[in-house]
């Protein structure tokens, strides 16, 4: 793919808008995608996840145009850290499902209906990156923060949740557009999610298969020793960690 460039405004769709931070890393692919929603015609626009308090680009972001909402996906850094200084410089609230991210507005919570900058913008709860992950639909288009990324997997603090908002996802229509926190458009969200669902599920019968080889009590470094046995030991770690997340899972499933 072609690396997208910083600093400018590109046109997604005819009601979304891209501009892309200068935070590369491993976490964050090409850097955090601000989106710029608004109708065809109208004045002022919905800006998601302004990103890190990065003073260059929210004054890029600021440049875009009359702004009169701000939402954040999440609470993570890279999405929500910028939100007070670019609502200060805008004159824009800020909304967002945990309450304490809120300025001048009330928190959003699944199945809300946001009316602004012509838009009807539902809120989707889709918790599993972090317990208070929104998605975003408009019509065909849907926000899915760092749910489901551009490219890549994302990192869970609930796998549990996170199966369950896959399936929902899966449910949506094809060629539903996905605009993802970090990575380039997505042209059929749901195709998206099930292939996540497939990497997931995978894992997790990789996970069950050792665990009939080692014994249901067995640790996650001993899980890993055997089902990563030939993938370069730096990666023993992060593996052990989400090892562990899949373990937690199968036992609260077995103990259910
Ligand atoms: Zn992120």
């Amino acid at each position: 793919m072609t690396a997208p460039a910083y600093g400018v405004l590109r046109e997604v769709s005819p009601i979304a808008s891209v501009l892309l931070e200068n935070n590369p890393s491993a976490m964050t692919l090409e850097g955090t995608n601000s989106w710029v929603l608004r109708a065809p015609g109208a004045t002022s626009s919905v800006v998601v996840d302004p990103g890190y308090e990065d003073i260059e680009h929210l004054t890029l972001l600021a440049a875009t145009g009359p702004v009169e909402l701000i939402v954040l996906t999440h609470h993570h850094g890279d999405h929500a850290e910028g939100a007070p200084w670019f609502a200060g410089r805008v004159g824009a609230p800020v909304r967002a499902f945990d309450p304490a991210l809120c300025i001048g507005a009330e928190p959003i919570a699944g199945g809300d209906v946001i009316s602004a900058a012509g838009l009807e913008i539902e809120v989707l709860h889709t918790p599993g990156h972090t317990d208070d992950s929104v998605s975003l639909r408009i019509g065909d288009t849907v926000l899915t923060g760092d749910t489901v990324l551009g490219h890549g997997t994302t990192v869970l603090s609930d796998l549990g949740a996170y199966l369950r908002t896959l399936r929902a996802l899966i449910e949506l229509p094809a060629g539903t557009l996905g605009l993802p926190g970090h990575g380039l458009e997505l042209l059929d969200l749901a195709a998206a999610a099930r292939d996540y669902l497939a990497h997931r599920e995978q894992r997790l019968d990789q996970v069950r298969s050792a665990l009939s080889e080692l014994g249901a009590d067995a640790t996650a470094r001993q899980v890993v020793e055997l089902v990563y046995a030939d993938v370069d030991q730096s990666l023993w770690l992060p593996a052990e960690w989400s090892v562990q997340a899949q373990l937690e899972y199968l036992r609260s499933e077995a103990g259910a």
